[in-house]
């Protein structure tokens, strides 16, 4: 059985006053029955490390440089972001692929780099509204795992894949839960397809994009959904464990 994980990805926001939210959700599930996973801006992540010391909460990063160490200003490389506390990184955000150009290619170096540095990482896949109209929701996202996994021969340690559509992403719209569905079931077969059926069946697979309080419950009850990848609504403890409690009880 894959773990059930509840991800939050604070994406661009929150300062160090924000972090009062992690005292509230590690006091809110000292013993939880799913794994919690909190992905921070990089300034956060030792703060946020130091404050969950001793608590079921993970910390993790949202994106990763593809080279362990060099001439890259700005960027970070994800053995600083495991040295600063962090266990998790997202990787290939829709919002790094936009706002970033990233590809499948740089993404599974990525990849690379996370597991090279002991990083769980949680890779991000799903379509654009436009592809989902063409019919190629399952062709595009069979591209992007295939792409993803290319020079894996054998699976990422500890991978999780989350299906978040881009035109799910903070916009409070879900596709319908058949929708997901579909999509968790394709991602099943086609990590079967690549590393055989019992890591396929011990792989997280979690749904993101628009995941609320209101809404988290018929989304857990969907088969192959094992969690999710939650924005917005994880950046209030008080919306956030909502979410992992319907988690929980799914
Ligand atoms: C996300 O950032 O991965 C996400 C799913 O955002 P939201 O929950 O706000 O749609």
């Amino acid at each position: 059985m894959p773990a059930r994980i509840a991800a939050g990805n604070w994406k661009m926001n929150g300062t160090r006053a924000d972090l009062d939210q992690i005292d509230a959700l590690t006091a809110a599930h000292p013993a939880p029955a799913v794994e919690i996973m909190l992905c921070l801006p990089a300034t956060l992540i030792a703060e946020a490390t130091a404050r969950a010391a001793g608590q079921a909460l993970r910390i993790g990063a949202q994106d990763c440089h593809a080279q362990p160490a060099g001439a890259h200003t700005g960027d970070i490389a994800a053995a600083q972001l495991a040295d600063a506390g962090a266990q998790v990184v997202i990787l290939g955000h829709s919002e790094r692929r936009t706002d970033h150009g990233e590809d499948d290619a740089l993404v599974g170096a990525k990849l690379r780099a996370a597991c090279d540095a002991g990083l769980r990482p949680i890779l991000c896949v799903g379509e654009s509204l436009a592809e989902r109209d063409a019919g190629k929701t399952l062709e595009r996202i069979g591209t992007q795992l295939d792409g993803a996994l290319a020079d894996f021969d054998t699976m990422p340690a500890g991978l999780v894949v989350a299906y978040e559509p881009v035109w799910a992403i903070g916009t409070g719209r879900t596709p319908s839960l058949d929708q997901i569905g579909e999509v968790h079931d394709f991602l099943r077969k086609q990590i079967k397809a690549r590393y055989g059926g019992a890591t396929a069946a011990d792989v997280p697979l979690l749904y993101g994009g628009s995941v609320k309080p209101a809404n988290a419950a018929e989304i857990f009850g969907v088969p192959n959904v094992d969690g999710a990848l939650v924005g917005g609504a994880s950046l209030k403890e008080s919306d956030f464990s909502p979410i992992i409690a319907a988690l929980t009880s799914s």
